[in-house]
C-alpha cells in the first residue's frame, strides 16, 4: 500500500510548522525525513501517525481518507527517540502488548513473540525488565513491539540517536536489513545525514517545514538541488558564478544566479611554491584530512591523505576532479 500527502500544511495557532508537504512512501520503501531541529520532520511523522492534526492538504494510505482514521485505528507501528517501554513489564510481555489488547489467543501471542525477539536477537533477553536492558537492547524491544501487530506503516522517530556511536551504527544495518526482509513501508525522521544516506531508499530533505529535494541518497549527495541541501548533507564550498569562472567553469545557458556547489573530495591540493593558494587548516579526520585553503578571497574544503605533504601555511594549487561540482539554486 502507498502511502499519499498532497499539498498537506500544519499550523500551531498562527505558526506553519509544515508547508505544502508532497510525498508518497511506496511499498516497501524506507524514506528518511532529514533535516535541522526545528524543521518540522517529527511533526510531519506525527500528523501521519495521527497524533496531530493538519488543517490542509490530504494524506492517504491505499487509497483510503487517513484524515478521519485516528491514530490507534490507522494500524501503525511507532517507534519513539526515548525509550518508551512499560517500566513494569518484560521485553516479551511489551512485545505481546499490542497482540494482548487486540485478545489475540495466547499461543499465537506466545509464538509471534518468540518469533520477534529472535528477529530481533533478544531470545535470551525475553524475562529481563527494561531497566535491566542496554540502550541498544530496549530499542530493539521497542521496535518488535512496533512490529508485532504488522503494522501497515512502521513510523521510527530519532530510533538511535540516544544510543553510543558503535551501537548505532550496527542497529542501523539490522534496521535496514529488518525492514527489506519484511517489507514494510517505513518512515524515519533523523536530523543525521550518514543515517539516512547509508539506510534509506529515498531521503526527503526539510528546511524550515518545507521539502527541500526528495531523492535517492546518491542523488541527494551528488545532485543537490539547493544551496541548502549541498550544506546540510556533506560539505560543500559554495562558490558564485565568477569565482567558479577561476577554475574555467561556467553555468549552463539559462542558470545565472545559481552557485556553484563543490565536495571537498573532488578539489585536488597539491604543494606548489609558486602556487596562488595558502593552507589555512589542517583537521585530521582519521581516514583522511579536512583542508581549508584561502584561495583568491575564498575559503575552499579540500580532502587530502590523512597525513597530506604539506603543512598549516604553505602556498599549494587546486584542480579539480573531472566532472567536480553541481549548480545549486541559492
Ligand atoms: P528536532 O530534530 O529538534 O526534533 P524537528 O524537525 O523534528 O526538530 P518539530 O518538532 O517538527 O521539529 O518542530 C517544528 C517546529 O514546530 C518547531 O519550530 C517547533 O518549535 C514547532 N512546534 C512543535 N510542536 C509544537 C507545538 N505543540 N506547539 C507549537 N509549536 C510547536
Amino acid at each position: 500500500m502507498t502511502l499519499d500527502i498532497r499539498g498537506l500544511s500544519k499550523f500551531y495557532g498562527t505558526w506553519q510548522a509544515l508547508k505544502e508537504i508532497d510525498l508518497s512512501v511506496g511499498e516497501s520503501e524506507f524514506v528518511c525525513l532529514l533535516g535541522p531541529s526545528g524543521c518540522g520532520k517529527t511533526t510531519l511523522l506525527r500528523v501521519v501517525a495521527g497524533l496531530e492534526s493538519f488543517e490542509g492538504g490530504e494524506m492517504t494510505l491505499g487509497g483510503r481518507d487517513l484524515a478521519t482514521i485516528g491514530a490507534r485505528d490507522r494500524g501503525f507501528g511507532i517507534v519513539f527517540q526515548s525509550y518508551s517501554l512499560f517500566p513494569q513489564m518484560t521485553a516479551a510481555q511489551n512485545i505481546g502488548y499490542g497482540l494482548k489488547l487486540r485478545k489475540r489467543p495466547q499461543a499465537e501471542i506466545s509464538a509471534r513473540v518468540e518469533e520477534l525477539l529472535a528477529l530481533v536477537g533478544l531470545e535470551e533477553f525475553a524475562g529481563r525488565l527494561p531497566w535491566q536492558l542496554s540502550g541498544g537492547q530496549q530499542q530493539r524491544v521497542a521496535i518488535a513491539r512496533a512490529l508485532a501487530v504488522e503494522p501497515a506503516l512502521l513510523l521510527l522517530d530519532e530510533p538511535l540517536s540516544a544510543l553510543d556511536a558503535r551501537v548505532r551504527a550496527g542497529l542501523r544495518s539490522e534496521i535496514r536489513q529488518m525492514q527489506k526482509r519484511l517489507g514494510i513501508p517505513t518512515i524515519m525522521v533523523t536530523h543525521d545525514q550518514e543515517e539516512a544516506l547509508t539506510m534509506a531508499d529515498k531521503v526527503v530533505c526539510m528546511s524550515a517545514g518545507r521539502i527541500e529535494q526528495i531523492g535517492s541518497p546518491a542523488d541527494i549527495y551528488t545532485r543537490p538541488a539547493t544551496r541548502f541541501v549541498a550544506d546540510f548533507v556533506g560539505s560543500s564550498t559554495l562558490l558564485p558564478e565568477e569565482r567558479a569562472a577561476g577554475f574555467g567553469i561556467v553555468p549552463p545557458a539559462g542558470q545565472s544566479g545559481r552557485l556553484f556547489a563543490l565536495r571537498p573530495e573532488d578539489v585536488l591540493v597539491r604543494p606548489d611554491a609558486t602556487g596562488p593558494g595558502r593552507v589555512r587548516s589542517i583537521t585530521f579526520l582519521g581516514n583522511v584530512s579536512r583542508v581549508e585553503i584561502d584561495w583568491q578571497g575564498d575559503v575552499i574544503l579540500a580532502e587530502t591523505h590523512r597525513l597530506p605533504d604539506f603543512t598549516e601555511g604553505a602556498p599549494v594549487t587546486l584542480s579539480l576532479q573531472p566532472g567536480a561540482g553541481v549548480w545549486v539554486a541559492p
